[in-house]
């Protein structure tokens, strides 16, 4: 059999890329060369554009009962003297969720494994070990050693490395890392606390002490971390040892309050990978960029990757341009790295040792202000979010209500295309339903607020076209997709 998409790596972004593929039915083959899912503990953080990916998922509702609303972040010197605060609104955002969560990231790919279990259009091979990628015209074959040690191959017309930071994906791909400068080793200690400790607060904090960076994290539940640089002379092995891991986190806990539940020393990077596709091979995740954690946005950044990526993909199967998928990385590249580059001033700031430069870039900062505001990068220019026409494309449109109940806009349109217009489209591309705004006065209040008449939703919720008008609002899709069935495809999602 030839899988339409073979998506390599089930960590976040292989899980909600598989999801939003099969919910469009497409048929996907999703590899890893583990048996299971990694239990231990990771992102710790996500905002309310990833939750909104997760509403047309399907998880959301479920998510939402595992995670903790964040009140922000603070940094702090090492006499306790704030620097800078990072506090998130705490009121339901323009997604229609909460500006930033705290999750333990096993508890999101347990959910989202849950979900593409039921799919109808989903295999899932674990335990298989991909060691070698070849592309065809019309196919990639992908070859691999499975756990009992016999070779077997597998094909699919498209191929997604989600296969992590040391991708194999990339490496056929080519082209390489841009490496953004920042390269640093720091222990990340995760504790299963055993009495209450209100005092360590619900903030995360850095403590921007430059002999010892250290971050403190309030995780959901019993869980708490702290992040803290190594430093050069300090092996791996004597950092994790139980008896320093307990004397550096003396000021804070001790073996009375918490158990150690995981330390681990990780060298956090900052690279963007210079080319996100190969004809049929694409990468997405980390495999395609890697951060700094200070912003909570390494996972973050790959399921965007997943949203812009999978109707894309759904799209070509069909019969559309393949031009279609170079605007993946033209648009996604430039995005991820306005998130690397905004950690990498957080970290210099954290280490404290150029503070105008780290404020400055902190958005928000640069002129002694102290208060942060999270950022909210544009997609990269591209041939379908070309933002000449109007400031607002390239940019999310918000999820509004449409009198059934908050979030119902996503719900209705699922992981589809909507164009919002006065006039109805003479021919509608697939998967499009087409709203009045005359109908729904809280579309044409949006649209107001926006300053345009008509505007094109994509299915990762990017407006994708502005104009007063509506009625030329199409043509960059169907640049794309008219050589498509131009039947409503069912919508997938509930
Ligand atoms: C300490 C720490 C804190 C973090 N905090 C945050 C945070 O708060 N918020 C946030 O958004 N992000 C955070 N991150 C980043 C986040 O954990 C990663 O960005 C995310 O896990 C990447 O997901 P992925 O699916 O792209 O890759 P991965 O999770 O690395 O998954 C890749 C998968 O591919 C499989 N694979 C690789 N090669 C092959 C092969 N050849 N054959 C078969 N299988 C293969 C691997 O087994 C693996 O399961 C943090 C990371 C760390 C380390």
């Amino acid at each position: 059999m030839i899988y339409d998409v073979a998506v390599l790596g089930y960590g976040p972004t292989g899980a909600t890329l598989a999801n939003l593929l099969a919910a469009q039915g497409v048929s996907v083959l999703v590899i890893d060369r583990e048996a299971a899912m990694y239990h231990l503990p990771r992102a710790v953080h996500f905002d309310d554009e990833v939750m909104r990916v997760f509403q047309t998922v399907g998880i959301a509702d479920d998510l939402l009962e595992k995670v903790r609303v964040n009140p922000g972040m603070k940094f702090v010197d090492d006499d306790d003297t704030l620097l800078l605060d990072w506090p998130r609104p705490q009121e339901i955002t323009a997604h229609g969720w909460n500006a930033s969560y705290r999750l333990h990231q096993p508890d999101l790919e347990s959910l989202l494994r849950g979900k593409l279990a039921q799919a109808e259009h989903a295999e899932i091979l674990t335990s298989f070990d991909v060691t070698a990628l070849t592309q065809s015209d019309d196919c990639i074959t992908l070859t691999g050693t499975a756990q009992n040690g016999t070779s077997r191959t597998c094909q699919a017309r498209y191929l997604v490395g989600c296969d992590g930071a040391n991708s194999l994906t990339r490496a056929v791909i080519g082209g390489g890392m841009d490496d953004l400068g920042f390269d640093e080793r720091w222990l990340v200690v995760d504790v299963l606390l055993k009495r209450p400790r209100p005092d360590l607060g619900d903030h995360s904090v850095q403590f921007c002490n430059p002999d010892r960076p250290m971050t403190y994290c309030r995780s959901p539940g019993i869980r708490r971390r702290w992040e803290i640089t190594a430093k050069a002379d300090e092996s791996d092995s004597e950092i994790t040892d139980p008896d320093r891991v307990w004397q550096l986190l003396s000021r804070w806990i001790t073996p009375e309050d918490a158990d150690l539940e995981r330390r681990a020393v990780y060298t956090f990077r900052s690279q963007v990978a210079t080319c996100w596709r190969s004809g049929r091979m694409l990468i997405a995740g980390d495999a395609a960029h890697l951060t700094p954690p200070f912003m909570g946005q390494g996972m973050c950044t790959g399921i965007r990757d997943a949203a812009n990526l999978a109707w894309k993909l759904a799209a070509c199967l069909n019969g559309a341009d393949e031009r279609l998928l170079d605007t993946y990385q033209t648009e996604r590249a430039p995005h991820a790295r306005a998130y690397v580059e905004t950690a990498i001033g957080l970290g210099g700031l954290i280490n404290a040792m150029d503070r105008d430069t780290a404020l400055k870039m902190a958005e928000g900062g640069g002129s002694g202000a102290t208060r942060m505001r999270s950022i909210a990068p544009k997609l990269g220019t591209s041939a379908l979010s070309d933002d000449t026409t109007h400031a607002c494309v390239g940019r999310p449109f918000g999820q509004v209500d449409l009198g059934a109940g908050q979030r119902g806009f996503d719900r209705q349109i699922g992981y589809n295309h909507a164009v919002i217009s006065p006039t109805q489209p003479e021919q509608l591309p697939p998967n499009t339903q087409w709203f009045d705004p005359a109908e729904h006065p809280a579309l044409a209040e949006a649209l107001a607020a926006l300053g345009t008449g008509a505007v094109w939703i994509r299915p990762d919720r990017y407006i994708g076209a502005a104009s007063d008008s509506g009625h030329d609002l199409l043509d960059k899709l169907s640049l794309y997709c008219d050589t498509q069935d131009h039947e409503q495809n069912e919508t997938c999602f509930p």
